[in-house]
């Protein structure tokens, strides 16, 4: 890990808030669902889909959770209403997860349930490595009842690819992500090169097995192995899409887009912004890295 990110990582709780939210302000999209959406209207006018994060994971009781589920409720009301195109993603710790994995199941359930009764879709995020056995449990309990959910894999991870094996006969609607968390050497790979090849080995296994695949990544060279393999499968665009974070690589994201490809932006918002930013930054350095070098481009 470059030093200057691990010295960027480690001063900025020393940063003024002010410059903080300067920074944040590209990467999230403000406090309330209005300014989300009213974000999500101009994607959409130019073409792309959206995903709506409610931001704050970490919680220490379970009433933060209903509380996180109401917000989540409100958003796919507000969703509906507007008629916008996008969908919810949720990370499960903020549902309760790590205090009661029943109850952020059934929690859970309650959310998938209204998105479908609203036409919409709920993409359940994957968290760091504590998280990955519940996750992807709760995911197929979930599939019992209903198909408008999906989940995320890692590529960084050493046991993905049998994780996405033994859910194959679900044929997951999956967001495929290199990973964001730092995990050991024992069950993550750290050498840039052989996350890129196992990106691209689950990428080609997912799309032969026929899922539904959000191809999650900012890294050209990924995109054109997807581009690559898409191309030989003769897919068509409605068997995958592109997926990016809001306020990076823009410019990739529109010849994606240009290119006929379809497009989701994930679009983070909420009144935790400061925590998560701050909390993002310092657990991996790599990223405070990119946000330093954006600032002066
Ligand atoms: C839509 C979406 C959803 C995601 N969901 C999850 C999830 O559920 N769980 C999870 O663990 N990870 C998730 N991720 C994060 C993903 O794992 C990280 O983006 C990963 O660390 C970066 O991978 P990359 O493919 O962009 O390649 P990298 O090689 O890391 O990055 C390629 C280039 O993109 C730019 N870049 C990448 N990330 C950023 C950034 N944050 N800010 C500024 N520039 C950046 C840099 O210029 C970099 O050189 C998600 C990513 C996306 C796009």
């Amino acid at each position: 890990m470059p030093l200057l990110d691990r010295v960027i990582a480690r001063t900025l709780p020393l940063v003024p808030k002010s410059i903080v939210r300067r920074v944040a302000n590209r990467y999230i999209a403000g406090e309330t669902v209005d300014e989300a959406l009213r974000l999500v209207a101009d994607l959409n006018a130019k073409g792309f889909r959206a995903t709506l994060d409610v931001l704050g994971e970490h919680i220490h009781k379970l009433d933060q959770a209903h509380r996180a589920i109401e917000e989540y409720l409100h958003v796919l009301e507000e969703i509906a209403r507007r008629k916008a195109d996008s969908t919810i993603s949720v990370k499960l710790t903020q549902l309760g997860l790590k205090l009661d994995a029943d109850a952020c199941l059934e929690m859970t359930r309650r959310l998938v349930r209204r998105a479908g009764e609203l036409n919409n879709f709920v993409r359940i995020d994957m968290e760091d490595s504590t998280c990955t056995t519940d996750t992807l449990r709760i995911y197929r309990e979930l599939r019992r009842d209903f198909s408008n959910v999906g989940v995320v894999v890692q590529a960084y991870l050493r046991r993905t690819l049998a994780d996405v094996c033994a859910l194959k006969d679900l044929r997951p609607n999956y967001r495929l992500c290199k990973g964001v968390y730092v995990e050991p050497l024992e069950i993550s790979y750290h050498d840039m090169r052989v996350i890129n090849r196992n990106y691209v080995t689950l990428l080609e296994n997912l799309l032969r097995s026929g899922s539904y695949v959000g191809i999650a990544t900012h890294d050209e060279l990924m995109v054109w192995e997807a581009m690559r393999i898409i191309r030989e499968l003769k897919l068509p665009s409605t068997a995958y899409e592109f997926q990016m974070l809001l306020g990076v690589q823009e410019q990739l994201r529109d010849i994606i887009h240009a290119g006929g490809h379809n497009v989701r932006v994930y679009i983070p918002f909420g009144r935790d912004w400061y925590a998560y930013s701050v909390r993002r930054l310092r657990e991996n350095p790599r990223l405070a890295g990119y946000v330093f070098r954006a600032m002066f481009k």
